[in-house]
C-alpha cells in the first residue's frame, strides 16, 4: 500500500512540473499583455478604474474600460496607428483624475503605461452668511459643506476643501438688499457683502430666483455661488458642479435625480467619470481657471454632448451609479 501512494504522489507531481514548463516555456514565446500601472493611490488595495484609448488588430478602441485593485493591470495588446488617440485617463478616490496623453504602444505586447495619481486637489471656500439667524445658517452651511465632501470622496471627484470659511455678513447695512437673490445682483453682492480671490465665495440668502430652496452658480466655471435659505444639503454638490463646468443632466436616458447635475432633485449622489473628466479637463473649470490646481496637466474642450476619441461620453461609467450600470 505504502508503494502505491508514494508513486502515486510522484507521478502527480511530475505532470504538474510539465504544465508549469510549458506555460513558463508559452509565456517566454508570446510575452504577456500591456499593462497600466498605478501609483500614489490612498493604498495598495484601493480600487481604480482606467478609460484606455489606442489600436487593437487594426481597429480604433475608444475608452476600453479597466477595473481592478491591484496596482498592474493587464489590458491585452493595444497598439498605435489606428485612428484613435493612444492615452489613458484614470480615476481612483482621493486622488485627482489623471489623463496620460501619448502613451508609446508599440507592436509588442509588453508595454506599460504608468499612470503617477496626482494628490487629491484642495480647495478654500468662502461662505458668506447674508441673511439670518446666523447660527442657524452657518449650521446649514456646514450639512452642505459635509454632504459635498462625502460625494466628492466616494465618486472619486479627487476634490476637497482645504478651508470652509464662514463670514457673518448679517449685519452688514446692504444685506437685505440680497435677500431675494437673481444673477443680475451677482457683481453687487460682492462689491457689497465681500469676495474672496481666487477660491469660490458662496453666499447665503433668503431666496433664489424665487425660491428659498434654489441656488445658482450664475455661470458655467464661475467662482460664485447664491443659496436659498432652505435649501437641501446635497445641493451645494450640484453648483460646484457648475462652478467645475458641469451642465444639467435632466431627461437624459441614462441619468436620473440621484445624479449631482440632475437640476431639481434632493437625492443627488453620483458622478460619472464623463462628468470627472470634464471637471478636471475642462479648461474653463473652476479647478483650472479659478484655483489654477491643476497645472502643468493637460486641459480638454468637451462639450456636455462630445463622445469622441478626445472626450469620453458625459454618461461614462467605469463603476455603477445606482440604477446604472457600468457601461
Ligand atoms: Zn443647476
Amino acid at each position: 500500500m505504502k508503494k502505491i501512494q508514494s508513486n502515486g504522489v510522484l507521478r502527480k507531481s511530475g505532470k504538474l512540473f510539465t504544465i508549469a514548463a510549458l506555460l513558463i516555456a508559452l509565456l517566454a514565446m508570446t510575452g504577456c499583455a500591456d499593462k497600466v500601472r498605478a501609483f500614489n493611490r490612498p493604498s495598495d488595495t484601493q480600487a481604480w478604474g482606467a478609460l484606455i484609448d489606442g489600436t487593437k488588430g487594426g481597429a480604433a478602441v475608444n475608452d476600453e474600460r479597466r477595473l481592478g485593485t491591484v496596482q498592474s493591470l493587464n489590458v491585452g495588446n493595444f497598439t498605435t496607428g489606428g485612428a484613435s488617440n493612444e492615452e489613458v485617463a484614470a480615476f481612483t478616490n482621493r486622488r485627482a483624475v489623471k489623463l496620460v496623453e501619448n502613451v508609446n504602444w508599440t507592436n509588442a505586447d509588453d508595454d506599460i503605461a504608468d499612470i503617477n495619481f496626482p494628490a487629491e486637489i484642495s480647495v478654500p471656500v468662502t461662505v458668506w452668511i447674508v441673511k439670518g439667524p446666523f447660527n442657524a445658517q452657518r449650521n446649514l452651511a456646514i450639512d452642505h459643506c459635509v454632504t459635498t465632501s462625502s460625494i466628492w470622496q466616494s465618486e472619486r471627484m479627487g476634490v476637497r476643501f482645504s478651508q470652509f470659511e464662514i463670514v457673518d455678513a448679517t449685519g452688514d447695512p446692504d444685506a437685505s438688499d440680497y435677500f431675494d437673490f437673481d444673477c443680475s445682483m451677482r457683481a453687487d453682492i460682492q462689491n457689497d457683502i465681500g469676495r474672496r480671490s481666487n477660491r469660490i465665495n458662496v453666499y447665503w440668502v433668503d431666496t433664489v430666483d424665487g425660491g428659498s430652496s434654489r441656488g445658482q452658480a450664475c455661470a458655467f466655471g464661475s467662482d460664485f455661488v447664491a443659496m436659498g435659505s432652505t435649501a437641501n444639503d446635497e445641493l451645494l454638490v450640484h453648483e460646484f458642479g457648475h462652478n467645475f463646468d458641469l451642465e444639467h443632466v435632466d431627461g437624459q436616458a441614462t441619468f436620473d435625480n440621484t445624479n449631482i447635475m440632475e437640476s431639481s432633485s434632493s437625492t443627488r449622489e453620483f458622478i460619472t467619470e464623463g462628468q470627472l473628466f470634464r471637471a478636471h479637463l475642462d479648461g474653463n473649470s473652476a479647478l483650472n481657471g479659478v484655483y489654477n490646481a491643476r497645472a502643468g496637466e493637460p486641459t480638454r474642450t468637451c462639450s456636455h454632448g462630445a463622445d469622441n476619441n478626445n472626450c469620453p461620453a458625459i454618461n461614462t461609467r467605469i463603476w455603477a451609479d445606482g440604477a446604472f450600470p457600468a457601461n
